[in-house]
């Protein structure tokens, strides 16, 4: 006997043939993996039973110790928000009002301003009060449906604060209920103390941080900022080397504002995702389909810097490249706590449709977490990690801009 049954939904279960599936055309089952008319049972937290409704192997009450209709309501998997740099302190927003009132980066540099502000607050910041800043940012998330999210460090930079970053990451899914999996950005930019030697800095990552870390098991992913004004492809491939000696595995924040073959890199050492990927070359998307890479498309970020160069959606689409969409929450390029609105603006901007969008944000999303075989789709097995919706089809998701149509979300089958 199942603990709950769940009638009378429309079942998005993203499930299904990814490529395919996500362009909408020629795929093996509906688009989104569509079950209307459907229910679906919840025991010990995992999806018992999932169909149409006059599948059921009996009349619903006899199956189930609970039973309750949606009326109609649509079911998705719950969301997961697969790139944040969610735990931080203080914000950026009189900087932000400062260039709009005519100064440069360099202006606000001189100052004190840009990510080294950050870095400062961050550092004198208690773990306690990482966590009080961080969750109603989160909360915002959960109000939205997210059910798992990926919090980077990266705003210690050294090895105290990169650990107080991680726990506090960590202690957010104690306090809420939600998966959390943590990644350590060390190698996100040069902190003052390796000024001008950035070398060393990397090698302290590698000899000091990234071990530490790894062995107080804080450490899921590691990821590095690779760029003009991060680190170059060798500097980041040292500290993916040490990863990969420790079992750990890799993504890249790669081509985001300049093309210095980051994703070709990342693919080398088969990350779980590349991300941003705006200046790709559309030729290196099939060498993230050979290393089974997932392309994380960050259009907060596109806004927020007012870029226009698009990353090569149609290139990685051709290559069957998993794409996923994230919010990159962050202080200083996307202040975002909507993943709603990152679907819609990876509509409106890159040109995904909803059905990509929808799988951008949970079977794909999923894959770049690399906890695709528990989670990211409605399957019998996975965690029943669900959201369920007010809107009559899925594309109404990507749809509206700053609208927010959950009705519930569960977690673990829980309410
Ligand atoms: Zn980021």
């Amino acid at each position: 006997m199942w603990d709950k049954l769940w009638i009378n939904a429309s079942l998005a279960t993203m499930a299904g043939d990814t490529g395919a599936a996500a362009a909408g055309a020629g795929s093996q089952g509906a688009p989104y993996g569509l079950i209307e008319d459907g229910a679906f049972a919840v025991s010990d937290g995992r999806i018992a039973w999932v169909g149409v409704i006059t599948d059921l192997p009996g009349a619903p009450e006899t199956l189930a110790r609970k039973v309750a209709s949606l009326d109609g309501a649509l079911v998705t998997p719950g969301l997961i928000d697969c790139h944040t740099h969610l735990v931080y302190a203080g914000n950026r927003a009189a900087e932000f009002e400062a260039r709009l009132l005519g100064k440069t980066y360099e202006d606000i540099a001189k100052a004190g301003g840009g990510i080294m502000s950050t870095v400062t607050a961050t550092r004198n910041a208690s773990e306690d009060e990482l966590v009080a800043s961080a969750l109603p940012r989160l909360d915002a998330l959960l109000r939205e449906g997210v059910t798992s999210i990926e919090i980077k460090s990266g705003y210690g930079l050294d090895l105290q604060t990169e650990l107080k970053m991680l726990r506090a990451a960590r202690r957010l899914g104690n306090v809420r209920a939600i998966n959390v999996k943590t990644t350590l950005l060390a190698a996100h930019a040069t902190p003052p103390e390796f000024k001008d030697r950035a070398d060393d800095y990397i090698r302290h990552i590698c000899d000091v941080i990234l071990p530490a870390a790894h062995e107080a098991g804080l450490v899921d992913a590691v990821d590095g900022f690779c760029e003009g004004i991060g680190f170059s492809p060798d500097q980041i491939e040292q500290v993916f080397d040490k990863a990969s000696s420790l079992g750990v595995r890799v993504k890249l924040h790669a081509e985001q504002l300049s093309d210095l073959g980051g994703a070709r890199l990342a693919a080398r050492f088969n990350a779980l995702s590349a991300d941003h990927l705006e200046y790709l070359k559309p030729e290196d998307a099939s060498a993230l389909a050979k290393a089974n890479t997932a392309a994380v498309l960050l259009p907060g970020a596109f806004y927020y810097l007012r870029e226009t160069k698009l990353p090569p959606v149609g290139a990685l689409r051709a290559a069957n490249v998993a794409m996923a969409v994230a919010t990159d929450s962050n202080p200083g390029t996307s202040p975002m706590t909507s993943l709603l609105l990152a679907m819609n603006m990876a509509c409106t901007l890159f040109r995904l449709t909803p059905e990509e969008a929808l799988a951008g944000v949970t079977r794909n999303a999923a894959k770049a977490l690399g906890v695709e075989a528990d989670r990211g789709t409605i399957e019998v097995g996975k965690a029943a990690d669900l959201a369920i919706w007010d809107v009559n089809h899925p594309s109404a998701l990507s749809y509206f801009i700053g609208y927010n149509p959950l009705k519930m979300r569960l977690f673990a089958g829980t309410e």
